[in-house]
């Protein structure tokens, strides 16, 4: 996810700023074979690290973890892959242990990893010699430090000014292989939009329409994503009559996974281009702290747009930031579909959860989610109004 972090070095003012841009990678039979031994080193190098650091930290008390260049002895097939991406694996695991003491309960300690259950990946550092960059890439490929040039496919190119830090190098389920690029840009920090109530929207999350705006706009997910959804459950129903091993249920595994990341690739589109229509169209939103995790569990096969609506959040949140525009989070306990958003008055919580209501104070007719979504603006706003009003009296 890009994110904006403030540069160390306050000279012109500006900010760092990351973008990722993501490209499908096509190796040939030798480099894929070059990728499957890099997971794997990968892993075994985290795993050997992290063993040597519990024993380590049995014996002597002291918390350290050996470097990869201490294995290569050993494994001498270490040597056969780029050192970056051993390196990064010693800096994920000394990041991993670094969270785990600072707070246990949050991050859990670090675990061995499994062929079986962890993806297989790598990140490797860009490093700019005099030469030239270790990593850059071309009209249509990625040049690698061992690999060398991997054929690839761009859906968006680097703009002037981007630096090439990191890559880190995925093969998906199916069999694919992607490539995540990380830029660095500096930027001037955009300048603070102040929201009005009539620039201002609140989103209620809607299991039926994705979300409801405090106007009654919907974003009605595509109905694509229904036909998917409905073709991934039919493979499951027939998988689960297959013989497992057999010839019928490894092709029908393989399927199932396309369809998976097919459905995956469609939902993050239309995430990207529904926040991205919201944060240009508005100076500020406000949505509600859902606990997202518990709300899909609940379903079973649930709607597949159900996982992706933290992701919309997140979207929204960075697409708004770099825009200089507020993203208000309300608290969750705030009881905002029971409140009357016209004269406040707040229901009892056993009243049935009926799709409109009239409120027995004032008569006002309410549509349940739109309902809620104005009292999520309405308390956003009045957060960003009291946190305005603090910062000045500071
Ligand atoms: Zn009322």
């Amino acid at each position: 996810m890009p994110g904006i972090r403030k540069a160390h070095s306050p000279d012109d003012g500006r900010i760092v700023r990351y973008d990722t841009i993501k490209v499908r990678l096509y190796p040939t039979q030798a480099q894929a074979e070059l990728f499957e031994n890099t997971f794997g080193c990968c892993r075994y190098i985290w795993n050997r690290m992290l063993a040597d650091q519990q024993r380590f930290y049995i014996e002597t008390d002291a918390h350290f973890i050996p470097t990869p260049a201490k294995y290569k002895k050993e494994a001498p097939f270490l040597k056969d892959v780029d050192d970056q991406a051993l390196i990064q694996e010693h800096n994920r695991l000394a990041q991993a242990f670094r969270v785990f003491f600072k707070d246990p309960g949050c991050f859990g300690y670090p675990r061995f990893k499994r062929k079986k259950t962890d993806r297989d990946s790598f990140t490797a550092c860009n490093r700019v010699f005099r030469s030239g960059p270790t990593i850059y890439i071309t009209r249509d490929a990625i040049r690698m430090t061992k690999a060398g040039l991997v054929k690839a496919r761009f859906s968006r190119r680097p703009r002037s000014g981007w630096k090439l830090k990191r890559i880190t190098v995925e093969k998906t389920r199916s069999g694919s292989y992607h490539c995540y690029i990380l830029y660095e840009q500096r930027v001037r920090p955009p300048q603070p939009v102040v929201p009005t109530p009539e620039t201002t929207v609140g989103l209620k999350y809607s299991m039926a329409h994705f979300y409801v705006a405090d106007d009654g706009a919907m974003a009605d997910p595509p109905h694509w994503l229904e036909r998917s959804q409905e073709k991934l459950a039919g493979i499951q129903r027939r998988l689960d009559r297959m013989q497992p091993g057999s010839r019928n249920h490894q092709e029908a595994v393989q399927r199932y996974r396309r369809l998976h990341e097919h459905i995956a690739n469609q939902r993050r589109d239309f995430i990207h281009k529904t926040s991205r229509r919201i944060a240009n169209a508005w100076d500020a939103v406000c949505v509600r702290a859902d606990a997202l995790s518990e709300m899909s569990r609940e379903l079973r096969w649930g709607n597949v747009l159900d996982s992706g609506y933290g992701m919309f959040r997140e979207c929204l949140r960075y697409k708004l930031e770099r825009q200089g525009k507020p993203f208000l989070v309300v608290d969750r306990y705030w009881p905002t579909t029971r409140t009357c958003s016209v004269c406040g008055l707040v229901r009892d919580a056993a009243a049935p959860r009926a799709r409109t209501w009239t409120c027995p104070r004032c008569g006002a007719v309410h549509d349940r989610e739109i309902n809620a979504a104005k009292n999520i603006k309405a308390q956003g706003l009045d957060r960003y109004l009291s946190s305005q009003g603090s910062r000045e009296s500071a």
